[in-house]
């Protein structure tokens, strides 16, 4: 059981009122706060240990380095991984994401080829494989998702075909909160050859993750929404697909030996790491995921749960309340439209009230298609809010409902 007061106390920006009301912070989709923990890493780096990693042989630099493949070693430890250098530094989930389609693309992808993703897909999943499209003469094919939010996986043996390349995926949608069976979409996608990147943005903070028992071929997922920092983010790789590819970008400490003739590129993971990384955030985000260790990320899910339960049954009290995502596995995430009234209309009187949450498509333009809506107003729970916010939450549409009524 977790104390969430107690835990509240570890977010400082929680503590604070807007509009001369308390915050409630439901924006956790789209950003995560970070826990004071994190804070202090980030400043006592900056304040006492500063120095850029791989380059220089003096103190500071060395004990930097450390610090930067021990972070490593932990987000291995973190997602199942088997080796260290299977796990690449980047600034988040879409270059993650842009990394592999460019990469894998240049190498592996021809005309006439397809990339197969989901309807539920977050732009970052459909944008970088299209470009590719564009470049190599390639086309986008996508898995149907059904009313519930779900992925209709009866269409994936006919959707995969000899000229499917690779198969993207998000782990939890954005806007539904349905967690994929992400497994077993590899299976069958293997099954056919074909291998597989799961989006795990939405994922990796609210579900167990391992990579090695979902034998996905890529993971990503991005600090910032895991209680780590901004500007940092991860892509994991089997060594196989990682030894082969091209590297995405030149330049400093990817290389073992330049000479104008010819380059001699590092070996993993540095071959992915050009230039200077962004190492106080990749030890920031160390730090965020050993504090979810310590907590223990089965009685967060099981706390996330139970607010998703009494959130879902509370929003329900209000008239007219249609929810978006119904799937019996979906993180606390709730997508939702009220009769008539326009999204945006909802969020900013919500704002007023002091509750911080999403409006709009949420980067998933093509699934809000799929339900012929514009957007929607997006409650996005995690484990340090509580049943009273979901309580001021209710409260609050319902004063919105009379006053636009
Ligand atoms: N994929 C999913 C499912 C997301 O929810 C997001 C962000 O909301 C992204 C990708 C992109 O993440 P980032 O903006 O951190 O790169």
């Amino acid at each position: 059981m977790l104390d969430i007061q107690k835990i509240r106390k570890d977010f400082p920006i929680l503590d604070q009122q807007v509009y001369g009301k308390p915050l409630v912070y439901l924006d956790n989709g789209a950003t995560t706060q970070k826990p004071r923990v994190v804070l202090e890493t980030i400043e006592r780096l900056y304040d006492r240990e500063n120095s850029n990693v791989h380059r220089g042989g003096h103190h500071l630099s060395v004990i930097t380095t450390e610090h930067y493949e021990a972070a490593r070693e932990t987000v291995r430890q973190f997602i199942h991984a088997a080796h260290a250098h299977e796990i690449i530094f980047t600034h988040g989930t879409t270059s993650s994401i842009n990394a592999v389609a460019f990469s894998f693309g240049e190498k592996y992808v021809r005309a006439g080829d397809e990339i197969l993703l989901t309807e539920m897909e977050h732009h970052a999943n459909i944008v970088p494989w299209q470009m590719l499209c564009e470049r190599k003469g390639a086309s986008l094919k996508v898995i149907p998702v059904n009313e519930a939010g779900e992925l209709r996986l009866e269409t994936l043996d006919t959707l995969i075909t000899e000229k499917t390349r690779l198969l993207a995926v998000t782990q939890v949608s954005n806007v539904l909160g349905t967690v994929n069976p992400v497994k077993e979409i590899v299976e069958i996608a293997h099954r056919h050859g074909v291998p597989v990147l799961v989006d795990g943005a939405q994922g990796i903070q609210h579900e167990i993750t391992d990579v090695t028992d979902m034998d996905c071929d890529f993971y990503v997922f991005s600090g910032h929404k895991i209680y780590g920092p901004t500007g940092i983010g991860v892509l994991y790789g089997k060594e196989k697909w990682l030894e082969e590819m091209p590297p995405y970008q030149g330049g400093g400490d990817m290389i073992k030996k330049v000479t104008f003739e010819k380059t001699i590129y590092e070996d993993l993971p540095l071959k992915f790491e050009a230039g200077t990384m962004n190492y106080i955030g990749a030890i920031g985000l160390a730090t965020a995921l050993d504090y979810l260790r310590d907590l223990g990320l089965e009685n967060i899910m099981a706390w996330e749960q139970e607010l998703l339960d009494y959130a879902t049954a509370r929003l329900k009290e209000v008239p007219e309340l249609k929810i978006y995502g119904n799937s019996s596995h979906k993180t606390a995430i709730l997508s939702f439209l009220i009769g008539d009234l326009h999204h945006s209309d909802v969020g900013t009187l919500l704002d007023k009230l002091g509750v911080a949450v999403r409006t709009g498509h949420h980067c998933a333009q093509p699934l809000c298609d799929h339900y012929g809506i514009a957007g929607t107003v997006r409650a996005s729970f995690t484990f340090y809010n509580t049943k009273e916010e979901a309580d001021w939450l209710l409260n609050s549409l319902l004063r919105i409902v009379e006053m636009l009524k």
